[in-house]
């Protein structure tokens, strides 16, 4: 196992739509189970691969934060088939550290998500979970969550990121 170093808001490589994931391979087991550890160790609820600059259709979203093993979800080339209701509640993200910002989400969401094999099934997620399958797909569509807002709020969440960094 290994934690990978997840890029930052900035760099070109969020900005990619990612490729489709193909036949599985012991590589990308390799690379689920880094996954998983970063996500672990920085504290987030889920990361997608573009965040440690493999732009490839494939996240992680753990709600349990290493609590439930069952709780382990492995998305592979998801896409949103249904989104019901609304949510409205702070969000971050790993590649944005220190910010989180409210922002509305639905409350359920369906995604077609395929299984290492091939085999392609629908996964329902409420609350958190919901929140996490937009934002990891979005993420695999090269968008990040502050993309929602308007110019004015996204200049001064970036200033704001900016002066967090420099502290660290
Ligand atoms: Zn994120």
């Amino acid at each position: 196992m290994a934690v990978r170093e997840v890029i930052h808001w900035g760099d070109p490589r969020l900005k990619i739509k990612s490729a489709d994931v193909g036949p599985w391979t012991p590589e990308l087991d390799q690379l689920v189970t880094d996954l998983f550890e970063t996500a672990l160790v920085e504290d987030g609820v889920g990361i997608a691969a573009p965040q440690i600059g493999i732009n490839l259709n494939l996240a992680v979203i753990d709600c349990s934060c290493g609590e439930d093993p069952d709780s382990k979800i492995i998305l592979i080339n998801p896409t949103i088939v249904k989104e019901e209701g609304k949510q409205v509640g702070p969000e971050g993200c790993l590649s944005i550290p220190g910010i989180h910002e409210v922002l509305e989400r639905p409350q359920r969401v369906t995604i077609r998500n395929r299984k290492k094999d091939g085999a392609w099934y629908e996964l329902v997620g409420e609350d958190l979970l919901a929140r996490a399958f937009c934002h990891e797909i979005d993420h695999l569509r090269g968008r990040l969550f502050v993309e929602y807002f308007g110019p004015i709020k996204k200049k001064l969440i970036q200033r704001k990121f900016i002066k967090q960094l420099q502290v660290v």
